[in-house]
């Protein structure tokens, strides 16, 4: 992905974040009802504590939260904070899809390469919340967002006429890069769901900027995991925090991958840093 060549105009913002934030709503739905056997498509949602089905006015992405206070209007239960943050990270992700595709509304294989990358962004979004809730990331998402983006290959080279090769191999080669570690500990330093999560993330940057988002999720997952065993030892609320941490990997995966998408870091540039 080159960067930007053309912003889109401002006002074409404003449908693109009301869109996002309804698409945000509908992963709020996939979130919830995902491996529960509840419909995705079909089913009113409803308070989660009363039970009552939520009329128009309280589905309003954001501003139904914010006007109720984050609280159903019939009894009162908490509204959990999911809703609007995963509203707000969709918006972002389609305002970020817009400006991070070069003339994303010039011609239809850069909207085609503008779709694929929201999509591409709020499937990340599913996978983060998921894994967050059930410390597991399921099989379709991280297989929907490498189909996608082996898409934006596809793209690549119906406008460009050529495939990077190694860009070709990134997926492959970064989830022989977990399942190496996967097979030697046999499971135990962690599963493989962050390792086919990885294809996605390779084949969407190519191989040097999908080295450098798994740098860095490593480098922050480490430091957010010493953080927090030094926090619980504090707080003596667990005696031993083992190996194999109670923190998902697939978050700091993602938050690499962000970090390298929309600043366009490479390897040779975080090597350039640290031989410095
Ligand atoms: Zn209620």
């Amino acid at each position: 992905m080159d960067f930007l060549a053309a912003y889109p105009a401002p006002m074409l913002f404003i449908p693109i974040i009301v869109f996002g934030l309804i698409a945000g709503s509908f992963l709020n739905v996939v979130i919830l009802r995902w491996n529960t056997g509840m419909s995705i498509a079909k089913g009113r949602s409803a308070c989660f504590s009363c039970g009552a089905p939520l009329r128009w006015y309280e589905l309003i992405p954001v501003a139904s939260f914010i006007i109720q206070r984050g609280a159903c209007r019939r009894c009162g239960a908490k509204i959990s904070w999911q809703y609007p943050l995963v509203e707000v990270s969709a918006a972002a992700a389609f305002a970020a899809a817009a400006l991070r595709v070069p003339e994303a509304f010039s011609n239809p294989l850069s909207f085609a390469s503008f779709v694929l990358v929201a999509a591409l962004l709020c499937f990340y979004i599913v996978i983060v919340a998921y894994d967050l809730r059930h410390k597991i990331i399921p099989d379709f998402f991280s297989y929907a967002a490498a189909f996608i983006s082996l898409g934006l290959i596809g793209m690549e080279w119906a406008m460009t006429g050529n495939i990077d090769p190694y860009r070709a191999i990134a997926g492959l080669a970064l989830f022989l890069f977990f399942w190496f570690f996967w097979k030697i500990s046999k499971g135990r330093w962690m599963g493989l769901g962050d390792g086919k999560l990885a294809l996605s993330i390779g084949w969407a940057l190519g191989l040097s900027q999908g080295i450098s988002a798994l740098l860095l999720s490593f480098w922050i997952g480490a430091a957010v995991s010493l953080a927090a065993m030094a926090f619980q030892r504090l707080s003596r609320k667990s005696a031993a925090l083992g190996m194999r941490s109670e923190i998902p990997f697939g978050p700091f995966l993602v938050i690499g991958f962000l970090i390298v998408f929309l600043w366009g870091i490479d390897a040779q540039a975080i090597l350039s840093h640290l031989a410095v």
